[in-house]
């Protein structure tokens, strides 16, 4: 058997974004030796990606704002599936993660008399989002690399995480190996936090980066932990959708919050068409009012543009099946007309939006600042994940604690932008103080050599299937999975596409098991893609089967068989695990109601 390396550590955090990084400072804090362990290198996690901002009720731009309203924009965006407890948690906490990100080193953006600068994103009511120019994610992680460094956390960078190891039911530690080398590595630890984002890379067209594989999702469920709302995946409304090399490369909703418009190919603004009923009372009814909002005005509702993220990008979807899309198949987006109404315009979206300026220059030959883009939905989050307890962020496996993007809960059916950046140092500090909490209650488990061994045997199996021998590219099993999601698990769902993406998610199945690795095991990127694959399977697999269960309509789910919510479909949330057979075993949870007092500031601010 290969020879592995042992470290020893009280509390593991696997993912070196935002989130995993917050819950390694407070792990550190707390006194207990952590580990940090990334697929990339320190600094280059996919929290680096993040560009509007992130959430939280300073009121420092409009005064009305509290965590009231924060809350009730939540739990309205999430169309009341999130875990309110942890909405509520997420509304007040905000404020104060953010301001100790200033007080560790971030430089954000200031109103004219030196308070954090808040910007307008979808779904919030107030301006709401602290940010750096459109790097906000840039800035954030930049700081809490800086400040975990020097709290004394153990960083292992270009490591993946195999399976996590048990000790009964608990979780006590991770096997892996270096990505350089293709050596083994096991971690024993007496916690596990696990921080490893999402699983956008389970579709052709996402904004998200190579290491979206759902490795966390999927570490989870092996382990025996529940993931719960897996239906919910969200396509942000806007992505690039041309040259083809860079389509579902994100475009920032900030251009929307500062007076970007989207128009068909007719000049036309379908947005003011299609306003739901429970968003109309706080939607702007004419364009000059949808202006003056994103202009600082306090008396003018918001512009349609700047509704939930689900809701902009079904419109555009629809613009584009009816043939009013633009020249590659999607809908224009226009900050460029604002030189109608700003002097300086040119200055001023340079200034407010340089990555986008950045971004379409390079990528696409376009300046902004006098053309529209071309816009159209890209696979961007997930709100599913490993179901975690509010307080703790302690999953149904005892000693394994999720935090971030790989957790289930705060967002419900449809995340508000923004709300991930406070989500991630909000949860990270909560998973980290509690799995330090964790650690120091409970003895050291002990790791069962016969996991580990058979984990390094699977990993290591591709190498011993040939391409004569009828052995497969992982690459090819990828694409095709990565069509299926794409055209049968989208935007618009019907029972019968999603029953024949799961017949071939089988099919994929067996062809992973074919899949082979060429050559050595230094720097090999088709092993890795043969390992990363029974992660992307399995989150494929979750996906599908939540969504053909959810018989409705609601928040990202759009089921064109089902268009309607359905009052039964409110009562509970989908929980997926892995049965004694193996199988994948769906549960209706019911939801949990609200407290009297939490109910009166839904009401208060609807
Ligand atoms: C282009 C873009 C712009 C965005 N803009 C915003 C925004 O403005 N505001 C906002 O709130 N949200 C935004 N989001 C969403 C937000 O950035 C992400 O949801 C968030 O950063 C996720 O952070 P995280 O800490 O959960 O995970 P990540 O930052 O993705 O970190 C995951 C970590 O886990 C590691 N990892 C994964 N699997 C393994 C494994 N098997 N072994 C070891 N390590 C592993 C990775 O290497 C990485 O270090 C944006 C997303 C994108 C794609």
């Amino acid at each position: 058997m290969d020879q592995y390396t042992t470290h020893e550590h009280d509390v593991l955090v696997i993912g070196a974004g935002g989130a995993g990084l917050r819950a390694a400072i407070e792990a550190s804090a707390a006194g207990c030796k952590t580990a940090v362990i990334t697929k990339s290198l320190l600094g280059k996690a996919h929290t680096v990606m993040a560009e509007g901002g992130i959430a939280a009720a300073m009121a420092n731009v409009d005064d009305r704002d509290s965590w009231k309203v924060h809350f009730a924009d939540t739990m309205r965006g999430g169309q009341y599936l999130n875990n309110w407890r942890m909405a509520e948690l997420h509304a007040k906490e905000a404020p104060a993660r953010v301001r100790e990100l200033e007080a560790w080193g971030a430089v954000f953006d200031r109103t004219k008399d030196g308070r954090i600068l808040q910007r307008n994103f979808g779904g919030h009511r107030y301006p709401r989002l602290a940010h750096v120019g459109d790097r906000t994610g840039l800035e954030m992680i930049r700081t809490l690399q800086d400040h975990g460094i020097h709290s004394g956390m153990e960083v292992f960078m270009e490591m993946t995480i195999i399976d996590l190891l048990k000790d009964g039911d608990r979780v006590v530690g991770a096997v892996g190996y270096d990505r350089e080398r293709g050596r083994f590595r096991v971690w024993r630890a007496n916690a596990v936090i696990l921080a490893t984002g999402g699983i956008g890379r389970a579709y052709s067209i996402t904004s998200n980066s190579w290491e979206y594989t759902g490795d966390g999702h999927a570490l989870a469920y092996r382990a025996g932990a529940d993931l719960m709302d897996m239906e919910f995946v969200q396509f942000h409304p806007t992505g690039m959708v041309w040259p083809p090399s860079v389509k579902g490369i994100l475009v920032t909703e900030g251009v929307r919050g500062e007076g970007g418009v989207l128009r068909n190919k007719d000049g036309k603004r379908f947005m003011f068409d299609d306003i739901p009923e429970n968003y109309k009372s706080s939607t702007a009814d004419n364009e000059e009012e949808g202006w003056r909002y994103t202009q600082g005005d306090k008396s003018a509702r918001r512009p349609p543009e700047l509704l939930t993220r689900d809701h902009v990008a079904r419109c555009i979807n629809r613009e584009v099946k009816a043939g009013r899309g633009s020249p590659h198949g999607g809908v224009f987006l226009d900050i460029a007309w604002i030189k109608e109404r700003i002097p300086n315009s040119v200055e001023h979206i340079k200034k407010k939006l340089p990555s986008m300026y950045h971004q379409f220059h390079q990528l696409a030959g376009l300046d902004i600042t006098q053309e529209p883009m071309e816009v159209g939905p890209t696979t961007h989050y997930v709100m599913g994940g490993v179901k975690v307890e509010g307080d703790t962020q302690m999953s149904t496996a005892p000693g394994l604690f999720a935090a971030g993007e790989v957790a289930a809960g705060l967002h419900g059916a449809n995340r508000l932008g923004g709300n991930s950046l406070s989500d991630l140092v909000v949860f990270g500090k909560r998973a980290g103080e509690y799995a330090a909490k964790f650690s120091k209650e409970n003895s050291t488990g002990k790791v069962n050599k016969d996991q580990v061994e058979a984990a390094i045997r699977e990993s290591l199996a591709p190498f011993e299937r040939g391409l004569a021998a009828g052995g497969e590219s992982p690459y090819a099993i990828q694409q095709d999975l990565q069509k299926t999601m794409q055209a049968d698990v989208s935007i618009v769902r019907l029972e019968n596409e999603m029953q024949r993406a799961l017949g071939k998610i089988e099919e994929y199945k067996q062809r992973a098991e074919r899949a082979t690795a060429m050559g050595h095991r230094e720097y090999n990127p088709g092993w890795h893609t043969a390992i990363d694959l029974r992660n992307l399977l399995m989150v494929s697999e979750a996906v599908t089967l939540a969504a053909i269960e959810r018989k409705e309509s609601r928040g990202a789910q759009f089921r064109e068989d089902y268009p309607e919510k359905s009052d039964a479909c409110s009562k509970f949330n989908i929980v997926l695990k892995q049965g004694g057979d193996g199988k994948m075993q769906l549960i209706r949870q019911p939801t949990r109601a609200l407290p009297e007092e939490l109910k009166v500031v839904v009401e208060e601010n609807k």
